[in-house]
């Protein structure tokens, strides 16, 4: 029962059905009273009687004035969406009131105007009354409260009066009426529940869309954001590059890029664990997001990598100069020690700088140059920038060309080993040797190994090129009774996971003594690592390998630092003795670092000695060892082993270097 009363009450449920109602029915209410006039105007003109004017011209003129108005006032609502649900509702009931109210008006009007009817207009107001109200309730079908309420009033009213009326002559038509309007209201309550489903599927339909949406913009979020640091990704940054060369010609000197590459990154992972490199990766990408200017972006392009995009806009006229500033100020910033983890380390970053300063370059092309430029800032020497220049791009193309060969030649046995002496510097007595590598039947012509090297360290070739040096080494050298093996080792090798292991191998392989093993370093891979440094270092003295460290005297390094890392010799570089003469401002810096490193129990070897003058006083200030063209350049196997025949059979006579002593 209660159900069936819920026919003719408003559903106020759902505030989105009511409002597709109200829009729904909004757009019948000019035909709804559109056909009430019609109907009122034709029954008042088959009914009118001058003797009545009240109920055939006042009272359809007081019905079509208040249609007229209601219609207008329908009219002048415009949008719906600028009501809220509360005027919805309210607009509803009153709706639902008036349809009652109106649909009475209407009936009793006509009842009243009947009774006075003749049988030709009689039949006219029973049509008429039909009429009006099939057509109403079809005008309200979106509305099921109104709809009901008005098929109810008018059905009870129209079935009561004209089933008495006449004797009952009219209840066949009241009855027919009647099942017309139990019809409507079945018709119109699996209309609205249509309506309903329609409503309700539209607004699934929406919140799936909005859902994916959603999802979608959150994909585009995580695809081009870097998790990490918060910044844009490579992939953001491409796509950037792409709209700006998507645009018309820039300016010259308009873009410009800066590229960051983070030096001994990689070792903080291995030595602190990724925790700390991720760490680490957050505080730097901090300090750079604080440097850069608000119109620059700023993206992680890569493990260690990050790329700033300077556009030209209102403020960057000189991208190139601003660049240039920027890259600057952020070597600074990472050159800061870093806590991370309650360690504090010391990182530094290396810099490529590209501008358009040239028309026609694309942005996408920028970015390589940067990258290559950075590149170059690495390669030599680290915290550094570097500005992209042609020069740059051929030395690439050079470095690829090489890499290439490298691989080759090493197949190919193109590469050869020589060896240059190493005198005592008192007896004058060849006590070891150096290995140096050399690439004689490479098809292009010799190359310097300074060259060489330094694309196999940049591409991991140095791994396979300094085994091969190592074992052909002391395989040659072993049986040289009581002659010490010096071996150089690239910071690339150092890093090797599995070096220290490498090199024992080696040992066992050939049969080399690991006492008359020494490998010689620069510093550089000590000053970007110390921890993993030390660790290795003391891993192959405790074998009995002896390390020197080579170069001395072209880093910052103080003699006393060096002696913690455990090095045995060390290895003054040529450049210190270019200009050593007695009493000058060299000698004096030559003789410090002797002092001090006997004072440290190291030993001393000087390289480039070329002239007597120079051996003097190196011997005189107490330089352990000496190697030089004055000694013997550095040779092939065969030639070497001639010269230390020679020396042999020499010592028994007059010392082969007559001349140092
Ligand atoms: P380095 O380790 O400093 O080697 C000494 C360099 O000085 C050698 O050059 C040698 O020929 C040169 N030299 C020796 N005495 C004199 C002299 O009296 N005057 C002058 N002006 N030079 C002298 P080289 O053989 O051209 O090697 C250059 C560099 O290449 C080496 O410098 C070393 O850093 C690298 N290298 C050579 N062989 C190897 C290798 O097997 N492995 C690695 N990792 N690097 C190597
Ligand atoms: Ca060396
Ligand atoms: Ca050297």
């Amino acid at each position: 029962m209660n159900k069936f009363f819920g026919l003719f009450d408003l559903d106020k449920s759902d505030p989105e059905l009511m409002r597709a109602q109200f829009r729904s029915f909004q757009g019948h209410i000019p035909l709804l009273y559109g056909i009430l006039i019609c109907n009122t105007l034709a029954i008042t003109v088959t009914s009118f009687n001058p003797d009545l004017l009240a109920k055939t011209l006042v009272a359809p003129i007081v019905i079509t004035g208040i249609a007229m108005s209601r219609a207008i006032w329908w009219l002048r609502q415009g949008d719906s969406s600028t009501l809220g649900d509360d005027e919805i509702t309210s607009h509803l009931k009153r709706t639902c009131r008036l349809a009652v109210v109106l649909t009475l008006t209407f009936n009793v009007w006509v009842i009243w105007v009947y009774q006075d009817a003749d049988a030709f207009s009689r039949s006219n107001l029973t049509f008429f009354l039909a009429l009006s109200q099939v057509s109403t309730v079809f005008c309200l079908m979106t509305l099921r409260a109104a709809a009901m309420l008005v098929a109810a009033v008018s059905t009870i009213s129209f079935a009561l009066y004209f089933s008495w009326v006449e004797g009952g002559q009219l209840l066949p038509q009241s009855l027919v009426l009647c099942c017309v309007c139990i019809g409507m209201a079945v018709v119109t309550h699996s209309f609205n529940r249509s309506f309903a489903e329609v409503v309700q599927s539209r607004r699934t339909l929406r919140i799936r869309q909005l859902e994916t949406e959603k999802l979608s913009a959150e994909n585009r979020r995580i695809a081009f954001t870097d998790a990490l640091s918060g910044l844009p990704n490579r992939r953001e940054l491409l796509d950037r590059l792409d709209r700006l060369d998507r645009q018309e010609v820039l300016a010259q000197d308009s873009l410009a890029i800066v590229f960051i590459d983070l030096d001994g990154f990689k070792l903080v992972n291995d030595e602190h664990g990724h925790h700390a490199g991720d760490e680490l990766i957050r505080i730097v990408c901090h300090r750079l997001r604080e440097q850069c200017p608000e119109h620059a972006t700023l993206a992680r392009v890569g493990g260690d990598e990050f790329a700033v995009l300077l556009e030209a806009d209102g403020t960057i006229e000189n991208a190139h100069a601003i660049a240039l500033e920027l890259a600057h100020r952020l070597l600074k910033q990472m050159a800061l020690p870093v806590l991370v983890d309650r360690h504090v380390l010391q990182i530094s970053g290396s810099v490529g700088i590209a501008s358009n300063m040239d028309n026609g370059v694309n942005s996408r092309e920028l970015l390589r140059r940067a990258d290559l430029a950075m590149y170059h800032a690495k390669t030599e020497g680290k915290g550094q920038v570097a500005i992209y220049s042609d020069a740059l791009d051929e030395g690439r193309l050079r470095r690829i060309e090489i890499e290439g060969q490298i691989g080759a030649g090493l197949e190919a046995n193109e590469f050869d080993v020589v060896y240059q002496p190493i005198v005592d510097a008192v007896s004058g007595k060849i006590v070891a040797t150096e290995a140096l590598l050399r690439w004689p039947r490479r098809a292009e012509g010799e190359l310097a190994p300074d060259e060489f090297i330094q694309v196999a360290e940049a591409t991991g070739q140095i791994h396979p090129l300094g085994l091969f040096v190592l074992e052909r080494a002391c395989r040659e050298i072993r049986d040289m009774g009581g002659l010490d093996l010096s071996v150089n080792v690239s910071p690339a090798q150092f890093r090797h996971p599995g070096f220290e292991q490498q090199v024992l191998k080696v040992m066992e392989k050939t049969g080399f003594p690991p006492e008359r093993l020494q490998l010689e370093m620069t510093e550089s891979y000590l000053l970007t690592n110390p921890g993993m440094a030390i660790k290795a270092i003391n891993s192959l003295k405790t074998a009995g390998i002896s390390l020197a460290l080579d170069d001395f005297g072209t880093g910052f390094t103080s003699i006393h630092y060096l002696k913690s890392y455990g090095f045995t010799h060390i290895k003054l570089d040529k450049s210190l003795l270019k200009d050593l003469k007695p009493d000058n401002k060299e000698k004096m810096l030559v003789a410090g670092a002797i002092t001090l490193a006997r004072a440290l129990d190291m030993s001393v070897i000087a390289e480039g000695v070329e002239h007597e003058v120079q051996a003097r006083i190196l011997r005189d200030l107490g330089c352990h060892e000496m190697q030089g063209f004055l000694f013997g350049r550095p040779v092939p196997l065969a030639e070497f082993r001639s010269l230390l025949e020679l020396a042999t059979d020499n010592r028994q006579g007059a010392p082969l270097l007559h001349s140092v002593g």
